[in-house]
């Protein structure tokens, strides 16, 4: 066995497998993988193997698309052939308006990603799968390169790729420990000896934990376990002479494939059942659950009405493993947070289809830094404290529970809530919030306008549209107050601030005390990275402030670039602090009545300041920064005193029209100013200079990034981004909906919603540049539609920013 090696990758499913394979395929060779018994000795073996195309985000079918490349292509290898069935298609069942609105909109999607699903009426779904009943069927969406595979076969075809090329596989080698060592390599401890490597990748499948206990992490995974049973063969399906299409559920629960004359059949009960929570038996390998298919009896009822052919057929085998989830159903592909080179590719909750992608895109990461698309959908980082085993089991039994019921627009599910919250948090319940989710953290979403108000979640513009107009007219006619919770925000000291941040950013900083400023940072390719705002408090001192999700990704992303010296520090505030926004043309006012020690003027307060302030008796830090477009400021309060201040700039504003405002209102007012979200809007596919963000690029200095955003300013855009009006009033877009130029796909939208201001429904979307100039008319395709659009101005609302300046 080698005692050095570049990377060990630990665990031999498919998640390894693949990301050992395409290491090689990234032409780093010298990298080994060690696993504790055979290879799919875990998950992998027992998997009911299905290969689909389908998934909520352009990364996902893009990274599925190219497990199906893979495997078709390992399927036709002479020297090494296996076992896929590739494009028997596949039926995704829909039995609700929302369920075919639902696909309408993945359609759309996927064909930005250049993939062609179909929505079929249910004669011809019953046509492709004759074994189906058409009752309370609306119809169902076609996946044509839905198939399955061998699992173990797979894993062998990648493994022997990954031999020829160079790679190591160690087979009954458990890895015992782990070491960090100061210098940021590992090395890795196994009952056959030691191995020094420079990087890491846990790939431990359920035991992935044991794993994250030898480095001091808890990854947010946790198993199910997940039943499938066989059937005896099934004499209407010997008498076809095509493989009937794989069948997936959303009302009933269920799905199916073929399995030689008979089918698979499995469930997603309700009374479903968490494994492994207390530890996992050592000699749980090649191993299963007891079969309990009496836990599946009511899922059962639905499924036999679908496939009616099940009453008579004999059970042949029952197979019932765990399955890994993370609190939001998307794997951990990427980076362990806190750790330097150590990575991760777990909680795969479909992992034969995704796994190819998913070792794909994990290999360009580490080898490139960056992969093809922008992976935080599959990002570690995505999820932080609040994110513990446990909290994971409670959002898993959910998921679980509604494995093919996709999410819903603004829908989020009940489980573990509250796990992060603020003093004002029953304060703004008790006014009418409607919370929703962001990092963990609640947040107002919009205020009921009665108590009983309940948000008919669809596809289309629904029930809190007026709701969402009357908060805009607050903030646009006189002012609104809101919560923002859990805003990422770092404080920065050291005599060289100003030297490294700068290097750090590639935008200018605002180096006087009491100034701030919107800031980019890119990636070593020179696209986005990050955006922050940074406040400078004095000539050492600094707040570096970002969006909530962005708290561990930035935090890793700075302090691997801190000086070795020591003489810049960093103190993370996040939980400490939280902001009131008072937005609107009476947030002056309010804000001396409230705080009259303080000189709001224009001239003492002028836009884009900070200041301390008093309120009352807090000690508050006051921004003159405005994401809605309206005079604004943002208060940062020290969470002890986050209630009074509250009450004071509530009391204070009453004489001037006062009303809470959620993110709804929110979001369309940054629409209409062409604000973009990060990882929505800004992402690491492009540059500053395709993010039309050319203003926020300092060139007459050095900073990350900046040689490559050369080279890329001198090749021209990829895409540009735009802002498009849709000649539509009842659906918005979704993101990534397609922009199509005839048949043709041009572009993806990134962010999309009603402009409550100017009256439009927005979209934001990378195009094209052919297609980027103003007044470009294209279409996007909402809900099955091809919608006309038009390209315009980014900043519709107040173009000139006088009112932000007022
Ligand atoms: C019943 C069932 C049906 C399924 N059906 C489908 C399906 O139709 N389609 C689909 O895409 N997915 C399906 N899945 C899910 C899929 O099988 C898994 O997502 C996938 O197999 C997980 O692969 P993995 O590599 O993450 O984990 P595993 O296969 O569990 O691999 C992890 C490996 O790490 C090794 N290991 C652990 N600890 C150590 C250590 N300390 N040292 C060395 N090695 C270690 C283990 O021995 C194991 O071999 C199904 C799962 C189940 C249970």
């Amino acid at each position: 066995m080698k005692s050095q090696a570049r990377v060990v990758v630990i665990g031999g499913g498919i998640g390894g497998c693949s990301a050992l394979y395409h290491l090689t395929e990234e032409g780093w060779r010298d990298v080994v993988l060690v696993e504790r018994d055979e290879l799919t000795s875990g998950t992998t073996w027992h998997s009911a193997a299905q290969v689909t195309n389908f998934g909520a985000n352009q990364v996902m079918v893009g990274l599925k698309s190219h497990s199906i490349r893979l495997y078709k292509e390992l399927a036709e290898d002479p020297d090494y052939p296996i076992n896929y069935h590739h494009a028997t298609g596949g039926l995704r069942l829909a039995s609700t308006q929302d369920h075919l609105d639902g696909y309408r909109h993945f359609i759309s999607l996927a064909k930005g990603m250049g993939v062609d699903f179909e929505l079929l009426d249910p004669a011809e779904c019953r046509r492709r799968h004759p074994l189906i009943t058409t009752d309370n069927l609306l119809g169902a969406l076609w996946d044509p390169l839905d198939g399955d595979i061998d699992p173990a076969q797979l894993c062998q075809a990648l493994a022997r790729r990954a031999r020829k090329a160079g790679a190591e596989i160690y087979r009954h080698t458990p890895v015992t420990a782990l070491t960090e060592k100061p210098d940021g390599e590992w090395i890795v401890h196994t009952d056959k000896g030691d191995i020094h490597c420079e990087m890491i990748v846990n790939a431990g499948g359920y035991r992935c934990n044991e794993i994250g206990a030898m480095m001091g992490v808890e990854l947010p995974v946790a198993s199910m376990e997940h039943q499938y049973l066989l059937t005896e063969p099934i004499p209407e399906i010997a008498e076809l002479d095509f493989r009937v299409p794989l069948l997936r559920c959303p009302a009933d629960d269920f799905y199916s494939r073929q399995e030689k004359q008979g089918l698979l059949v499995g469930f997603y009960e309700q009374g479903c059942k968490t494994w492994g929570l207390d530890g996992i038996d050592p000699n749980f390998t090649n191993a299963l659950c007891p079969d309990d298919l009496d836990r599946c009896i009511d899922t059962m009822e639905g499924t036999f009405r679908r496939l009616p052919c099940l009453m008579e057929a004999g059970i042949h085998s029952v197979i019932n493993g765990p399955i890994t989830y993370t609190p939001d159903g998307l794997p951990l592909v990427g980076k362990i947070p806190g750790k330097r080179n150590a990575w991760c590719i777990t909680g795969l909750r479909a992992g034969l289809g995704e796994g190819g992608g998913h070792g794909w895109l994990l290999a360009q990461m580490m080898v490139r830094g960056e992969a093809c698309y922008d992976t935080w959908p599959l990002d570690p980082r995505r999820f932080t404290r609040h994110a513990t085993v446990d909290y994971t089991a409670l959002k898993a039994v959910e998921d679980y529970q509604n494995e093919f019921r996709f999410h819903m627009p603004h829908e989020y599910r009940p489980a573990a809530r509250e796990m992060k919250t603020t003093p004002l948090y029953p304060v703004l319940a008790g006014i009418g919030a409607a919370f929703g989710v962001v990092n963990g953290w609640e947040r107002a979403l919009y205020f009921k306008p009665a108590p009983d108000f309940e948000e008919q979640h669809s596809f289309r513009f629904n029930n809190t549209f007026d709701v969402v107009a009357q908060e805009v007219a607050v903030v646009q006619n006189a002012v609104g107050i809101m919560e923002v919770s859990g805003f990422n925000r770092y404080e920065i000291t050291g005599e060289g601030l100003d030297d490294w941040l700068d290097g750090i950013v590639c935008s200018r900083l605002p180096r006087r005390p009491g100034k701030v400023a919107l800031t980019y940072l890119l990636n070593e390719q020179g696209n986005i990275k990050a955006e922050a705002t940074i406040a400078r408090l004095a000539p050492d001192r600094a707040w570096y402030g970002a969006a909530a999700a962005a708290e561990y990704h930035d935090l890793d992303w700075l302090s691997e670039r801190l000086p070795a010296d020591g003489s810049i520090r960093f103190e993370n505030l996040t939980d400490d602090f939280s902001i009131l926004v008072l937005a609107g043309p009476r947030s002056r006012d309010v804000l001396a009545k409230a705080a009259p020690g303080c000189d709001w003027s224009r001239e003492a307060f002028p836009w884009l300041s900070v200041r301390p302030v008093a309120v009352g008796d807090a000690e508050v830090l006051a921004m003159s920064v405005s994401f809605s477009g309206e005079l604004a400021w943002e208060l940062h309060i020290p969470n002890g005193q986050l209630t009074a201040v509250f009450q004071k700039l509530w009391a204070a504003g009453q004489a001037f029209g006062i009303r809470p405002f959620g993110l709804y209102a929110t979001e369309s007012l940054r629409l209409e100013k062409g604000f973009r979200h990060w990882k929505a809007d800004l992402i690491t596919e492009y540059n500053p200079l395709e993010s039309a963000l050319d203003r926020f690029v300092r060139w007459d200095k050095d900073f990350v990034g900046k040689a490559a955003l050369e080279n890329m300013a001198a090749s021209g855009p990829r895409r540009c981004f735009v802002s498009m009006t849709l000649d539509t009033a009842s659906a918005p877009a979704q993101p990534g909906d397609s922009v199509l130029s005839g048949d043709r796909v041009v572009g993806s939208v990134t962010s999309a919603g009603w402009g409550h201001r100017v009256g439009c429904n927005l979209a934001l979307a990378f195009v094209d540049p052919p297609f980027a100039q103003d007044g470009s008319l294209l279409s996007v395709e909402v809900l099955g539609e091809a919608v006309a659009a038009r390209v315009g101005e980014i900043c519709l609302y107040d173009p000139a920013f006088s009112l932000v300046r007022a």
